[in-house]
């Protein structure tokens, strides 16, 4: 059997592109903050094919690490957990935040050194993979790796294990009153608002 080589960065970020998932403009997000970038990996996850084949790019990277389960921090990394286990035969699980803390919930275990990969759709400042990294370590596991579809961390977000991500995107975001594409007069687009 044949594996396919893992989408470059450039296809990972067409597809992305091609679902409206990144978008480029003046964008006020969710967070009340402005970017010049905007990304909803949902989007491109909706499609199983595009979901599938990104999953098994990021996997390709993990095939000789031994992977024995894959974690991802829910919502966002849930279907990507999935898609990169199928790829490598194991199992997906995911944490979920409960009293403000990551945790396994719904009877997921680990084995003692059970080989973890953690992934997530999107690495912004890595807060939620380390998280995941730590419950994982709280239940006896050891993390052999963290991967995700995409970095826009700037490089900031470092682990002490083999990082993967199938593309990086410098993405700057502003305080409305800081915000430099304000000062141009252009006016910030809610994404996904018709307003
Ligand atoms: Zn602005």
């Amino acid at each position: 059997m044949t594996t396919p080589a893992p989408p470059t960065e450039r296809e990972t970020l067409e597809r992305y592109e091609k679902r409206g998932g990144l978008l480029r403009g003046h964008f006020r997000l969710t967070s009340g903050l402005h970017s010049d970038v905007y990304l909803q990996s949902a989007l491109v996850l909706q499609h199983p094919e595009d979901a599938g084949a990104l999953g098994e790019g990021l996997a390709a990277a993990f095939r000789d690490e031994g992977v024995q389960t894959v974690l991802a921090p829910a919502v966002g990394g849930i279907i990507v957990a999935h898609e990169v286990a199928r790829a490598l035969g194991v199992r997906a699980l995911f944490t979920e935040r409960e009293d403000g803390v990551m945790r396994l919930r719904r009877g997921f275990t680990l084995g003692a050194g059970e080989r973890c990969l953690v992934v997530e759709d999107v690495i912004t400042t890595g807060g939620s993979t380390r998280e995941v990294v730590q419950c994982v370590e709280e239940h006896g596991g050891v993390v052999v790796g963290v991967g995700s579809l995409i970095d826009r961390s700037g490089g900031t977000a470092a682990f002490p294990v083999k990082r993967v991500a199938l593309a990086t995107l410098a993405a700057t975001t502003y305080p409305p009153e800081f915000c430099p594409l304000c000062k141009t007069g252009s006016v910030a687009i809610k994404p996904g608002s018709r307003t």
